[in-house]
């Protein structure tokens, strides 16, 4: 029996250019042309100030590790023990990823550890944007 496949988010028309991003190897974050609030996941206005005028740009990839768990169950398409990661992007939003490169130990995994973006293409329409230890 084949192994069951990773769940997939479903790009929308309002997060396409994040996923758009992420095939071209970039991390787009969103930022409010009036109050200057940058913010993801994708919206059409700004959480903070209800504008509609936002502004797509692209991130640095920069981030620290804010918060995790390690998961010792196994779920399709991970192998346990893994994290499931908060990294606060040195833009501001936090993101909800997985840490790579890296052993899935409370050792190895550091709170504020600084972390690059990488990119983890699961098929034609899906590449993810993970995390792993900056290096330098
Ligand atoms: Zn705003």
């Amino acid at each position: 029996m084949a192994e069951s496949a990773r769940a997939r988010p479903l790009p929308t028309p309002e997060t396409k250019h994040f996923w758009e991003g992420t095939q071209a190897g970039e991390l787009r974050l969103q930022r409010c042309d009036d109050c200057l609030h940058v913010y993801f996941p994708p919206r059409p206005f700004c959480p903070s100030c209800a504008s509609r005028k936002v502004s797509i740009f692209n991130a640095s990839g920069k981030a620290t590790l804010y918060s995790y768990v390690i998961h010792h169950r196994p779920a399709p398409g991970f192998t346990p023990p893994y994290a499931i990661a908060v990294v606060e992007l040195s833009e501001g939003p936090r993101m909800m990823t997985n840490i790579i490169d890296c052993p899935q130990t409370p050792e190895a995994l550091e709170l504020d550890m600084k972390l690059e973006v990488a990119f983890e293409k699961l098929d034609d329409k899906v590449t993810l944007p993970v995390f792993r230890p900056a290096k330098g």
